[in-house]
């Protein structure tokens, strides 16, 4: 780094890969932009190996775009930044070998980084200025027109707000179609003979990386068999997106709750990695998928592409929001006092449960499940066993190449642990087996058997099912959308109840073996 004339450090951070930022417009030379490897971002938790490499491929890409645009860039990896044991420590030893006083960051989107360098910068030893991300849709300012502290919030009233507010899919002030949401035509099982496309995967050489991480001992989860598939930088990004609109989108409409043996992203984008290190602007992929709409109605149909606008700038916007309404509470919220332990079968796959089996499995080999495996199979299994909400935030954010706190927590905790006591979600997503056996083709080769309520070959998902309604039935008997569960639950002799109750214990002494 030449020093001389360094008078700021812009620190980018690794989801921070923005390359529209208005940072970018101009390039000065008083500038050093700083990207880094660091080890305090291996430590908080144990992260998928593909996850670790995406991250650091993608910076790598990025810093060498920035320089090839004229733009000053330090680029430190573990080797240089493996002394330092936070990121305060390695920023002040660089700001202070370059003698440059004055510092400027995004506005970080986990509350953990965002106060770090905020108690970092109080103390007034450096000059500082954050700004904005300029990623999303709403502002950190607009936030708080929507979202209060402690208070539930319901998605489809926001979505509708946010439809307006940005004019998407609206026409004269009215949702284009006459309705806000097709969700109803949007849940059907996959049919037998339909087409599965191949994923669009790359071939990013990771070796360097995984030379790096092995030198200093960080310890990962999953495998990586040879050159990297996410995307690490924002052509491939883009070349995603633009495959998805172009092959998948005709059917993501109706298949995006489907479960399969058959593949392992079905009709999903798989743009969530490269949405998240913001390589891809939730405004771009939106639009994209509505050009796709416009040119090809037929073929797209309504319901696809408001499904998958719902996702981005419905749900994604939403649990930003409940995030920064209700951190650093929401993070240790625990309302059904779940007090269990995640089963072992969660790090290795190895189960007897063939819908556990392939959505453990997948996440192993590809840092990757979609939303309804997340949801109703390992996060449902989870809920239902009682697992404390700590141990399965740990696993979800670990395990996914997308999970990032802002989004992985809300998501985790809230919509799928109903920890958060209902901000997120008015009930919680529990199923018994007959949900897994309406989505999916699993349970005809499972061990278990879904018809079965009790009984040792019953499936485990039906035995806790119940069970969950008959420790749960008085805390939810006045949330209507709970009423038809618990009715059902309330005709169940009294000694099949117990019944229940014993399966369940027995479960859970055998959480490892199932
Ligand atoms: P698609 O199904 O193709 O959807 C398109 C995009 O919509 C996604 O890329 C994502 O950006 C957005 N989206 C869809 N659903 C959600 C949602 N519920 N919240 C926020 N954005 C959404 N998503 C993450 O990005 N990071 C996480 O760490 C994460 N953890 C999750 C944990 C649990 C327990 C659950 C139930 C969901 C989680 N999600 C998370 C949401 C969702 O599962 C993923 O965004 C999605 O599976 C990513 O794959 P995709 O890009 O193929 O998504
Ligand atoms: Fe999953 Fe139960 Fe079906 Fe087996 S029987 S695949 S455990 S839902």
């Amino acid at each position: 780094m030449n020093s001389q004339s360094t008078k700021v450090l812009r620190l980018i951070l690794g989801d921070q890969l923005n390359a529209e930022h208005s940072w970018f417009d101009e390039v000065r030379n008083d500038v050093v932009y700083v990207i880094a490897e660091l080890m305090q971002e291996q430590r908080y938790v144990r992260h998928h190996i593909q996850k670790t490499a995406g991250f650091f491929l993608a910076m790598q890409a990025f810093a060498e775009e920035l320089s090839q645009h004229g733009h000053r860039v330090h680029y430190a990896t573990l080797d240089d930044t493996a002394g330092f044991d936070s990121l305060p420590d390695f920023l002040a030893d660089v700001m202070a070998r370059e003698g440059i006083a004055q510092f400027e960051y995004q506005r970080p989107d986990e509350f953990r980084l965002r106060q770090q360098l905020a108690d970092w910068v109080a103390d007034g030893s450096v000059v500082a200025r954050d700004v904005s991300t300029e990623h999303f849709f709403l502002s950190d300012e607009a936030l708080s027109e929507y979202f209060r502290p402690g208070k539930a919030h319901r998605l489809e009233h926001f979505y509708r707000k946010m439809r307006e507010r940005f004019d998407v899919l609206m026409t004269d002030g009215q949702p284009i179609g006459g309705q806000w949401n097709f969700d109803a035509e949007n849940r059907k099982r996959l049919p037998k003979g339909l087409e599965i496309p191949t994923p669009l995967m790359f071939d990013n050489a990771a070796e360097p990386v995984l030379d790096r991480l092995k030198r200093h001992g960080i310890e990962t989860l999953g495998s990586l068999d040879g050159a990297l598939g996410w995307p690490v930088n924002r052509m491939q990004a883009r070349t995603l997106l633009a495959d998805f609109c172009l092959r998948m989108l005709p059917f993501f409409g109706p298949y995006q709750d489907a479960m399969t043996d058959r593949g392992w992203s079905l009709f999903h984008a798989r743009v969530s990695f490269a949405l998240n290190t913001k390589m891809l602007s939730p405004q771009e992929v939106c639009d994209a998928a509505i050009a796709a709409y416009n040119e090809r109605p037929n073929e797209i149909g309504l319901p696809a592409v408001e499904g998958f606008v719902r996702q981005i700038l419905g749900w994604r916007e939403f649990i930003r929001g409940i995030y920064w309404a209700n951190m650093p509470n929401y993070a240790t919220r625990n309302e059904l006092d779940a007090q269990g332990e995640l089963p072992r079968f969660y790090w290795d796959g190895q189960t007897k449960m063939a819908c556990m089996r392939q959505a453990i499995g997948q996440s192993l080999e590809f840092a990757y499940a979609h939303h309804i495996q997340r949801l109703m199979v390992t996060g449902n299994f989870a809920l239902l066993l009682g697992v404390h909400p700590d141990q399965v935030d740990a696993w979800y954010l670990g395990m996914y190449i997308d999970a990032v706190e802002w989004v992985e927590m809300p998501n985790t905790r809230g919509m799928s642990q109903h920890a958060d006591g209902g901000l997120v979600g008015s009930k919680p997503y529990i199923s018994s087996g007959r949900y897994i056996e309406r989505m999916s083709d699993h349970c005809r080769d499972c061990a278990y058997n879904v018809s079965e309520r009790v009984g040792d070959a019953a499936c485990p998902f039906n035995v806790l099912y119940w069970d969950f309604l008959d420790r749960n039935s008085v805390r939810f008997a006045k949330n209507p959308r709970m009423r038809m569960m618990i009715k059902n639950y309330e005709r169940i002799g009294l000694e099949d109840r117990a019944a229940i109750t014993a399966a369940a214990e027995s479960i859970r002494a055998r959480r490892h073996e199932l």
